[in-house]
């Protein structure tokens, strides 16, 4: 069953005559646990007719590159194999999601959707409803318990939406039913982008080439299966002790495969939630970062429309760092010094490098590293523009909500004020000391040299 808060029309069309469903994918780039997916198949049931899925492509995704495309395509080329196995065709269109969406609405009796929290993904699923001439239906798939569920507002911090989640937990966390659907649309449309050889077609697309694809992640459901499995294996038993040293990586390295919807948050959630390594504390550990933390950003997204500024941050944590704007910087530098790893700081240097090298810093290493840009360059408006920026351009599961917010909590988004001290005012503030005093960092320098090596050797 999907449960009905889940479901939700976006227009008041009704269902007309057509030749399949359409699924239009967009945000949950996959073909299992997936209950937009799901969705689409049980109303092509009823009314007897196939599921069609419609996934396009534009070559100027928001702050989207090389690196983020191969990842992407990796995925789908994924995907569409797994659907062909359950009988549905996946069409892959070299043209903007809306424009896909609609070329293929016309042929649809009602189509179905997922759902994506930022800006820009809402308003393509309002055009498409718009436009449709049928019923569009979207159906939460990305999150484990859905956002206006667990609350209608934007929530001060985790403290506040845990109870609210907690409230709903056995309520959303049950596995969902595949079926497949009773007929096929594997021979209905021609025309679909071939998918069959990845780095052809990324070179064939008109793309932002600001980063290069990285080798150590590589897109596609199997590949998340593969890291999870691992993780639940090798190092959710230590996930409470370890998973903020640096030099351990004793985390999933889910992330990417979540914002690009390779694999469903549900799915991780049960998945870690029955494992026998996980007992000491770890399981509600790392459900609290997969499921409180990570629904904290859908809702920050969701609820408040300057997610993406300075404009967004409480008014404490904004009037503290306008009032400490002029304060003198220790070390000053500006965009290309950063981005080129030449600080006078060897650990925030190895973060920015794990970043450009395989697209994923170390979470522990998010957090200072965001915190020094704030104290490094001339002003905190630039700074966030900065760290959002970077973190987008070289991440894998960068402009995510979990960006958005990530960064923002570097500058007192759903943290609390802290003594007062220069450039930061109240905002927490990290150390160089204090990553020494935890954490053994030289190790933490030589696990990224380490990748350089790799890299060069290739
Ligand atoms: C400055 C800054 C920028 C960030 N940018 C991003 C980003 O672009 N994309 C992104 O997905 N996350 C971002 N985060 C949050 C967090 O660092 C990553 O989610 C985490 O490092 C992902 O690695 P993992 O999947 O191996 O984590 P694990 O520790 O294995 O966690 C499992 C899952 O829990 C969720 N999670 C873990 N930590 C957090 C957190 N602090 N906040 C919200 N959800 C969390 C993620 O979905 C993650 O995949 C950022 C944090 C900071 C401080």
């Amino acid at each position: 069953m999907i449960h009905g808060a889940r479901v939700k029309a976006l227009n008041d069309a009704k269902t007309v005559r057509g030749r399949y469903v359409l699924y239009w994918m967009q945000q949950s780039q996959r073909a299992c646990c997936n209950h937009a997916l799901e969705f689409a198949v049980r109303r092509g049931d009823e009314l007897g007719l196939p599921v069609l899925v419609g996934f396009g492509i534009t070559q100027r995704y928001p702050e989207g590159n090389e690196r983020h495309y191969a990842f992407m395509l990796e995925g789908l080329r994924e995907t569409e194999a797994r659907l062909a196995e359950r009988g549905m065709q996946l069409v892959t269109m070299l043209s903007p999601p809306v424009q896909a969406a609609l070329a293929l609405t016309g042929d649809a009796a009602e189509v179905v959707t997922d759902r994506g929290y930022l800006g820009f993904q809402r308003r393509w699923r309002r055009r498409v409803a718009q436009r449709a001439g049928c019923r569009v239906t979207r159906v939460e798939s990305d999150a484990v318990v859905p956002v206006e569920t667990a609350s209608g507002k934007e929530e001060y911090a985790a403290r506040t939406l845990r109870p609210r989640i907690q409230d709903h937990l056995d309520e959303f966390m049950v596995p969902l039913e595949q079926t497949s659907p009773r007929r096929d649309s594997l021979q209905m449309c021609s025309g679909s982008l071939n998918l069959a050889r990845v780095a052809v077609l990324l070179d064939e697309l008109r793309l932002n080439r600001g980063a290069s694809p990285v080798s150590l992640f590589r897109g596609g459901a199997a590949e998340a299966d593969r890291w999870l499995a691992d993780f639940i294996r090798n190092d959710l038993g230590h996930y409470a002790e370890r998973r903020s040293d640096p030099a351990a990586e004793c985390v999933s390295h889910m992330s990417p495969y979540l914002h690009f919807g390779q694999i469903s948050p549900l799915k991780v959630a049960l998945a870690v939630d029955s494992a026998t390594s996980g007992s000491n504390g770890n399981v509600e550990a790392y459900l609290e970062e997969l499921i409180v933390r990570r629904e904290l950003s859908l809702n920050y997204c969701l609820y408040n429309a300057q997610y993406d500024s300075l404009a967004g941050l409480p008014h404490w944590a904004r009037t503290t760092l306008e009032e400490h704007a002029g304060d003198r910087r220790p070390h000053t530098y500006d965009l290309q010094t950063l981005e080129r790893a030449e600080t006078h700081d060897p650990w925030w240097n190895a973060a920015q490098r794990e970043m450009m090298l395989r697209g994923k810093m170390h979470n522990y290493m998010r957090m200072y590293w965001g915190k020094k840009i704030l104290e490094w360059m001339p002003d905190p408006d630039e700074a966030f523009r900065a760290a959002l920026m970077l973190n987008n351009r070289y991440e894998l599961d960068g402009r995510d909500p979990n960006s958005f917010a990530g960064v923002a909590w570097c500058f007192g988004k759903h943290d609390r004020a802290w003594s007062e001290r220069p450039v930061f005012g109240k905002v927490r503030y990290m150390s160089a000391a204090g990553l020494e005093r935890k954490f053994d960092m030289e190790s933490y320098v030589r696990r990224v040299d380490g990748l350089d090596r790799d890299r060069q050797e290739q």
